[in-house]
């Protein structure tokens, strides 16, 4: 399985093949939101094939081969991205920012994945979760799986990326001592925790070590 576009957890707001007034008359991809950081990443190695050339619709956007042979769009991206076509790229580098350009309504992250080293429009089209665990965010750990998490007795300070976690700045928040939190992923060292606060499902990063298990 491929990791995650995204560093933090995502939702996914639009179903693969939905029916509607998509030019095929469904859904070619899944659209997926991240609410803490819009930093996309490859979400597995491959070769840049196509920037900004497969239709205005998909606004900025980039195709790539992955080393298995599939393609993989991501579209409506805040800016064109910085990679170019022949390019190879590496798992969890950083192709741009889930944005709201194209048909867009909304900055959202629309992704395809083709059972195909060419991208061609509604070609041989797979569903994204079927090769996505949208919950692994690196590939330097392995197969973390959810842990449960349990804080000390000091609050423990949130961050939103990994850079800020290590750096220990740029904090977006904090757990309360004591409380309790779902560890889904590893990365450099820093856990990556979703936790309830006010009615709603948070995610950041801390570099707590102690209370995972
Ligand atoms: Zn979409």
């Amino acid at each position: 399985m491929y990791r995650s576009p995204f560093q933090t957890i995502s939702r996914q707001t639009t179903a693969f093949k939905k029916k509607g007034s998509w030019k095929l008359g469904y859904h070619t991809g899944i659209d997926r939101v991240c609410d803490t950081n819009r930093i996309l990443v490859a979400c597995t190695d491959g070769t840049v094939t196509r920037v900004n050339s497969c239709g205005a619709s998909y606004g900025n956007h980039i195709v790539f081969r992955t080393d298995d042979n599939r393609s993989v769009l991501y579209a409506h991206m805040a800016d064109k991205p910085a990679v170019k076509v022949g390019e190879r790229i590496r798992s969890g580098q950083i192709l741009g920012r889930m944005g709201n350009t194209g048909n867009s309504y909304g900055a959202h992250l629309h992704i395809e994945v083709q059972n195909s080293k060419a991208w061609g429009y509604g070609k041989k089209l797979i569903n994204p979760n079927s090769v996505i665990n949208w919950e692994k965010f690196s590939d330097k750990e392995g197969d973390f799986m959810s842990k449960s998490w349990k804080n000390g007795s000091t609050p423990e300070k949130v961050y939103q990326t990994v850079a800020d976690c290590k750096a220990k700045k740029n904090s977006i928040g904090s757990l309360d001592a004591r409380e309790s939190a779902t560890c889904v992923a590893i990365a450099d060292g820093c856990y990556l925790l979703t936790y309830s606060a006010a009615g709603t499902t948070k995610a950041g990063f801390v570099a707590y070590a102690g209370g995972v298990k």
